[in-house]
């Protein structure tokens, strides 16, 4: 039995592609890989199976069946593998100890059940648990060997690491900080700040660039932590009130300068003799020569004139955002579209969606969850809609998956996932709320199945 306990770098487009090209049911010529995923912590388990000479595999999200070549075409799995939880791994383990037929090996453990099935649990670290069960008259090595489980820790490559959108309807990740590196430095005005280290070197590496057609910039501030914001948010609500926090400064968690790739730049004008409209145009134009050279060091400007409806904040010159790759700033800035427009992701209404951290979907399969939410949000008559946040991926597992079946009427699904919303109902309310009512954590689920949409099939408080 092969196991390797391996961490990958893993974009989340691929996950995404390999759910959709392993379809349940389908017959595999070459080694198949499906990512199944397990309730450990933050961890996916990814399973393949070896279907050379005549095996063959059937996938879904939590399970891999292995038929053998045989004369009846293998119609019965030899084989089934299983991811589990931590509980179901500890139910069976206990059960297995009274067997004579219990052994413990280095990568797991061995048994046969009382059903006469040969179980073989491998415990992958993290919470993390696969079991193959074989049926009695296989020989559990020629079984074993045509499984092989991948640990598989789901982070989003660095490229996309740099394109994480943090705005007013998108929130920074929780786990934002381990994914990133700050360095120490100093403002114009010999106040220390941090800025993430590549877009750091990017930074200095524009200012040299500019340099040479004569402008000046300088660092102004970057990264702010979210406790940071906090205290900006009290402070401002106490001078200025809570009318102006909410129009002028971003809720912690929600601001971009969390990120550390956002750059205020300080752009030093010289003092000249000059009327107030001549120092205006010759700003905009040390502007210009500046945002025109932003792309090739990887920055865009984040806040375009006139697209406050999309990105929620009104033109700034000085606000640049860092996103890696040249070639990507490069079109953002040559189509002239938002961050937001670029990456597919305009909220088409102010309610905050915090799609939270997933193990399992990307944040595409989500928006599309809460797309079909929304749907049926809007057709209740003054609702409105305050928040949509993942519930977590402790909410898909098969039980979870058996429930939606049933309240779809035994459709069979494949994956299920829950969000909870806030919202104020309307002056008549909905057959689902009650007028003039603020609803807290109300419950919407969905279920699809494999390649399919997602299905709101149940929500409520
Ligand atoms: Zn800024």
């Amino acid at each position: 039995m092969r196991k390797t306990k391996q961490l990958l770098w893993l974009a989340g487009a691929l996950l995404a592609v390999c759910l959709t090209a392993c379809g349940s049911g389908q017959s595999a010529q070459t080694e198949e890989v499906l990512t199944a995923a397990c309730q450990g912590e933050g961890a996916t388990v990814q399973v393949s199976a070896d279907v050379s000479g005549g095996w063959r595999a059937d996938f879904d999200p939590v399970s891999v069946r292995l038929y053998a070549p045989e004369e009846d075409g293998g119609r019965d799995p030899v084989a089934i593998g299983l991811c589990e939880g931590e509980a179901e791994y500890a139910r069976r383990l206990q059960a297995a100890r009274a067997l004579p037929s219990y052994t413990e090996t280095e990568e797991g453990v061995t048994f046969t059940d009382g059903a006469g099935l040969q179980e073989y649990i491998l415990d992958l670290g993290e919470n993390v648990h696969y079991t193959i069960l074989a049926q009695p008259d296989c020989d559990a090595q020629a079984v074993f060997s045509r499984f092989d489980v991948t640990l598989t820790a789901r982070t989003p490559a660095q490229d996309d690491l740099f394109l994480t959108l943090v705005n007013r309807t998108h929130k920074l990740p929780d786990d934002w900080e381990s994914r990133i590196r700050l360095v120490d430095t100093q403002n114009y005005s010999q106040q220390s700040i941090q800025v993430e280290e590549n877009a750091y070197q990017a930074f200095r590496a524009l200012q040299e660039d500019v340099r040479k057609d004569g402008v000046q910039i300088e660092l102004e501030s970057s990264y702010r932590s979210v406790e940071r914001q906090k205290d900006l948010w009290a402070e401002y609500e106490q001078a200025y009130g809570l009318d102006y926090c909410n129009h002028y400064v971003a809720v912690p968690g929600f601001s971009e300068h969390h990120t550390g790739l956002a750059i205020d730049v300080n752009l030093i004008q010289p003092e000249k003799d000059q009327t107030d409209e001549e120092r205006a145009a010759e700003r905009a134009a040390l502007w210009a020569k500046v945002h025109a050279k932003l792309a090739a060091h990887g920055f865009i400007l984040r806040y375009l004139e006139g697209r406050d409806d999309v990105t929620g904040y009104s033109y700034e010159p000085w606000h640049i955002r860092y996103v890696g790759d040249p070639a990507v700033a490069g079109e953002i800035m040559e189509t002239g579209v938002t961050l937001e427009e670029y990456l597919n992701a305009v909220e088409p209404s102010d309610a905050v969606v915090d799609y939270g951290t997933s193990a399992v979907y990307d944040e595409d399969e989500m928006r599309e969850a809460v797309a079909a939410i929304r749907a049926q949000f809007d057709t209740w008559t003054g609702c409105e809609l305050r928040s949509v946040r993942y519930a977590g991926d402790q909410c898909y597992n098969r039980e979870g998956v058996a429930w939606l079946s049933s309240v779809g009427g035994g459709k069979a699904y494949a994956q299920c996932i829950e969000f909870v919303s806030d919202f104020r109902s309307g002056e008549t309310g909905s057959g689902y709320c009650e007028p003039n009512t603020d609803y807290t954590d109300y419950q919407w689920w969905l279920a699809r199945t494999l390649g399919g949409e997602w299905e709101l099939l149940s929500w409520g408080a």
